[in-house]
């Protein structure tokens, strides 16, 4: 067995039993899922996978979409049209606050954000609704290298439930940001957190991105290489909710939380990382997959920012 496994064995154990947090229960679906979900799966740039428990498990992928979305509106758009619309701030607000947008910045201040996700949602091409649907499933196809398809009861049970994102996307319209057709770019938004995943996938979706956006196994090009560093900065400054500064300062590496309870962190050049556990924190997080990051991290010196001998020892360790 590798280092790395019997690690993953250790904090298997370690965190199990720890039952702190609750599920999100504001869409009333996800309150369905079942507390004691934990896995852990790691894949590395040359395809090596390495994981544990529940990570077959299926779930809604919720806000790690993100990630995914604004790849697609950065080739669909180009770099500097998209920042024109979505900018790259951190808020260290909450993921659906409406404050901030009403009374400051007039535009998303970030991708990583609700009102920034239905404005990136909203430059997606496609001449109708269901052909900019089929574009965004293909996409997420090439990042988990088969079928992919929208869970419609989360999706039904968001639409019912969304005022608050129903709200930023009426502010996002007075603003100029988005046109008038907001049902649609709702349901388009709505369908995409709505997408079925495991913990496998969100491990392999990260390691396309830490190997230029090229799929590790089936070597298909899921997002133009020279946007990956981009995807990758807003995932580093904005993507753990209003925990993204203690992440940098503590994990160090890009990620993205979803209140489903996954977490994606990616080890750029070396290997995508994806934690699930269904128990989340008051900003969103999941409280296992936080601290399973921090002490991975830890153990194979992972935080981007350390250059200290012997960092990232993690390849040896496969
Ligand atoms: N679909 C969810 C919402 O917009 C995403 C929440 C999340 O994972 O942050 O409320």
């Amino acid at each position: 067995m590798s280092k790395l496994q019997t690690f993953l064995e250790f904090l298997y154990q370690k965190y199990q039993p720890l039952k702190f947090g609750n599920l999100a229960s504001y869409i009333p679906q996800l309150a369905k899922a079942n507390p004691e979900w934990l896995a852990i799966s790691i894949v590395s740039t040359d395809g090596t996978v390495v994981e544990i428990g529940d990570f077959q498990e299926n779930f809604t992928i919720q806000s790690i979409s993100k990630v995914f979305l604004y790849g697609m509106a950065l080739e669909d758009c180009g770099r500097e049209a998209l920042l024109g619309k979505v900018g790259v701030e951190p808020t260290g607000d909450p993921f659906d606050s409406v404050i901030r947008l009403d009374e400051n910045s007039k535009h998303p201040d970030n991708p990583m954000v609700n009102a920034g996700a239905i404005a990136t949602t909203s430059l997606i091409r496609g001449k109708e609704t269901t052909d900019r649907l089929n574009r965004i499933l293909e996409m997420f196809r090439r990042y988990m290298n088969r079928d992919v398809f929208v869970d419609v009861s989360v999706f039904m049970s968001e639409k019912a439930t969304g005022h608050r994102n129903r709200a930023l996307a009426n502010l996002l319209l007075n603003f100029g940001i988005i046109d008038h057709n907001i049902e649609e770019i709702l349901d388009l938004y709505f369908q995409q957190c709505s997408i079925v995943v495991n913990c496998h996938d969100l491990a392999m979706m990260a390691a396309t991105l830490a190997n230029r956006g090229i799929h590790p196994i089936s070597k298909e090009q899921a997002v133009q290489p020279d946007y990956v560093r981009d995807i990758l900065s807003v995932m580093y400054t904005c993507g753990m909710y209003n925990y993204a500064g203690e992440w940098a300062y503590k994990v160090g590496i890009p990620a993205k939380s979803g209140v489903s309870g996954g977490i994606i962190g990616v080890v750029p050049g070396k290997a995508g990382i994806a934690v699930f556990s269904p128990l989340i924190d008051p900003r969103g997080n999941s409280i296992r997959g936080v601290r399973i990051f921090e002490d991975l991290s830890q153990e194979f010196g992972f935080h981007l920012l350390d250059v200290s001998m012997g960092r990232c020892k993690f390849l040896d360790c496969l």
